[in-house]
């Protein structure tokens, strides 16, 4: 989901919610097509109106399963208005942490700590748990940026089974190769989730403005939210470029309903453009278009983060590393 200005004597912002493929791996299986927008006032109301456009996309007869979006819709939402409520429909999110909630959140419970929305031991070390923030004030060097994020995983804690009728998740302990848990249980002022190896983390602790389906940053993590994030800063250039929107003099309709009827006219129609494009090539060609792209995109950061073979260097590098003594 984003927000477009929509200039003129005032100004308006639409939202727009977009399909994304499910395996970005592979060219999408369906078009990418505009679900629903909302035109509003700028920075108004965004949880609830996300929260109404994703309800109109389940009234549709659609089930979306993981939401990413920008940093100003989650995690910027009051849980209350929108986080929650994912969670009671069985949507996660996949979402970057804002530079000022990175690391540690408040939401911990018995032992088991919350960091830039995964769920892990709280004996893991500070440094991996800083590693966030450490590497946005420029503490540290990506090379070892990448090393702590991959050490985190280590401690990373588990979900058991379904959240139970008051909305708690059991989550098990992290462990070793040996079946060992990865802390000492037996340190002074342990938490149950160590000791007992096990915890039920109640809704109201599931850190749930941040909470993310996949590890941060890790492989998952970054195919899903990059090509969530590609689809719609493509869908948005299309639509400003073929459609002009954002440009007053385009549509020259005065007041709020007639700029929301024009501005979701302008959204069919580049529907049915991308609708159009889709059926139109050949697999062979979407297959080539598909390569193109992710050609164009090697070599970026956000590419390699999606390559297994990355993350098994990092790790190797973790086991050799010299620059970074033990702490
Ligand atoms: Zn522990």
């Amino acid at each position: 989901m984003r927000r477009e200005t929509w200039g003129g004597s005032w100004s308006l912002e639409l939202d727009v919610a977009l399909w994304a493929t499910s395996d970005p791996t592979q060219p999408a299986q369906f078009p990418l097509v505009c679900a629903t927008v909302r035109l509003k006032r700028p920075g108004n109301r965004t949880g609830e109106l996300a929260l109404d456009m994703i309800r109109a996309m389940r009234r549709n007869g659609h089930n979306p399963k993981l939401l990413t979006s920008d940093m100003a819709i989650v995690p910027g939402a009051d849980p209350e208005k929108l986080q929650n409520h994912l969670y009671d429909m069985g949507i996660d999110t996949c979402i970057h942490i804002d530079e000022g909630h990175k690391g540690m959140s408040k939401d911990g419970h018995e032992g088991l700590i919350w960091v830039d929305g995964n769920p892990y031991c709280g004996a893991m070390p500070a440094k991996l748990i800083s590693c966030t923030k450490d590497r946005h004030e420029k503490l540290i060097s990506q090379e070892v940026f990448y090393k702590r994020l991959w050490e985190r995983r280590r401690y990373l804690a588990k979900p058991n089974g379904k959240p139970n009728s008051k909305g708690g998740i059991q989550y098990l302990h992290p462990t070793d190769e040996a079946g060992r848990p990865v802390c000492n249980p037996g340190r002074p002022h342990a938490g149950k989730f160590c000791t007992q190896r096990s915890v039920v983390v109640p809704k109201e602790r599931l850190n749930l403005k941040y909470r993310q389906k996949y590890h941060y940053m890790g492989p998952e993590w970054a195919r899903m939210h990059f090509a969530g994030r590609s689809s719609i800063e493509g869908y948005n250039g299309t639509f400003k470029k073929v459609h002009r929107f954002g440009d007053p003099d385009q549509v020259t309709v005065r007041g709020y309903a007639a700029k929301y009827l024009a501005a979701a006219m302008m959204v069919v129609a580049s529907n049915a453009r991308i609708v159009e494009n889709f059926y139109r090539d050949s697999p062979d060609q979407v297959e080539a278009r598909f390569l193109k792209a992710k050609k164009r995109r090697a070599g970026t950061w956000s590419e390699a983060m999606h390559d297994a073979e990355f993350w098994n260097k990092q790790a190797e590098t973790v086991l050799t590393d010299e620059d970074d003594p033990p702490e």
